[in-house]
């Protein structure tokens, strides 16, 4: 690689100069190579930086055969020099994203001796595999002492060992690493082998919170936010509670029970509303004289159920509308057979309707006016 990292070495450094090696066009945008630079490229599972390149856009960093490649709205000549600035707030959000996703992981690694087989990672989120699963008791550990090691500020360095004191360094990789190795130290928490830049003390990742974690192939998937998105997540909820809070009346602390109480009383009426309905059906099955016929509030099912009964007491061939939630109306024709089927292909002509059936009973629904179709089925 002919580049410099100079991330490698100072995670904090968002401006350089640089010298233009190559400046090549491709599309829309331009590929870059410079002698050194501050844009950490995509690589294993993190997002690249995104940021400027003189008066251009970078908006991607890739590795491509084995260089650092920028992805630039403007081209350069080769031998010029230019000024690099990466969006740092971007890039603290993402070191404290990776620096949390290790603390995590060289926390689990220690107290249960799981790996982490996979994660991804861009500026808000970090989504993290392991290869065994945990408790609901375990995971309120890890987290409260992953949090306890940001309390506790430990130094996080990244450095390349020698051979020799490669031999004594207990570490983890994901992966057989050709060339120099670098090691990403966070004090008394873990070592692992990472190529990326990380805050320079676990204070500095401010907040871990677990978003949610589901089962993946025999093992567990970890939702986590850090830093300004973790605290994002808490004030929305925290503040979503309040509400809640105050919608029911209830404490903060007894939302729970006051939806599920809430709930309760729900399916209760519920209940009761299906028992009306049933009285209110079979009332209007008493009454109803007409062969056309509107009522209120009754569902599909519930239209169908009135129709049947009117059918078994009368013999006839009725037509039952009710007006639905979209402002149009269910439709059921029910009764003789040959007779349901000629109200329907009639209707059809003159008004929009959707539904079939068969065996006497055609159930659809119709985007008309009142009017419409008390004029359709006047005639
Ligand atoms: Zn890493």
């Amino acid at each position: 690689m002919k580049t410099v990292k100079l991330f490698d070495k100072d995670s904090f450094l968002s401006e350089f100069e640089a010298v233009v090696l190559s400046s090549e066009k491709s599309d829309e945008f331009y590929k870059i190579i410079l002698d050194k630079t501050c844009f950490f490229p995509e690589a294993g599972g993190q997002v690249s930086d995104i940021g400027r390149l003189g008066d251009g856009g970078v908006f991607d960093v890739q590795i491509e055969n084995d260089e650092i490649v920028h992805y630039c709205k403007s081209g350069f000549t080769a031998g010029e020099k230019v000024l690099g600035k990466i969006d740092f707030k971007r890039r603290f959000s993402l070191m404290q994203n990776h620096s949390g996703e290790h603390i995590v992981s060289g926390i689990i690694h220690k107290k249960f001796g799981f790996d982490n087989v996979g994660f991804h990672l861009n500026e808000e989120l970090v989504t993290f595999d392991f290869n065994g699963l945990f408790s609901k008791e375990q995971l309120a550990e890890i987290e409260y002492l992953a949090n306890k090691a940001i309390w506790e500020n430990r130094d996080i360095t990244a450095f390349y060992p020698a051979k020799e004191q490669l031999k004594t360094v207990n570490y983890r990789s994901k992966k057989e690493i050709d060339g120099d190795l670098r090691l990403v130290k966070i004090d008394g928490v873990d070592i692992c082998a990472c190529c990326a830049p990380h805050v320079k003390s676990t204070g500095q990742v401010g907040l871990i919170k677990f978003l949610a974690t589901e089962k993946m192939r025999g093992g567990t998937r970890i939702y986590m936010k850090c830093g300004e998105y973790a605290l994002k997540e808490f004030v929305a909820e925290h503040r979503n509670a309040a509400d809640i809070s105050n919608a029911l009346s209830v404490k903060k602390e007894e939302i729970f029970q006051g939806v599920c109480s809430l709930k309760e009383a729900l399916d209760k009426e519920k209940q009761n509303t299906a028992l009306l309905k049933k009285r209110l059906i079979s009332l209007l099955a008493e009454q109803i004289r007409e062969d056309v016929r509107f009522v209120e509030d009754l569902s599909m099912p519930q239209l169908q159920k009135l129709c049947d009964l009117l059918y078994k007491k009368d013999g006839k061939t009725h037509t039952v509308f009710s007006e639905n939630e979209n402002g149009g109306y269910s439709l059921v024709i029910s009764g003789i057979p040959d007779e349901v089927d000629l109200i329907f292909e009639k209707a059809k002509k003159s008004l929009k309707i959707k539904g079939g059936g068969r065996n006497g009973m055609i159930s659809c629904l119709v985007t008309a006016s009142k009017e419409d179709i008390l004029k359709e089925f006047s005639n």
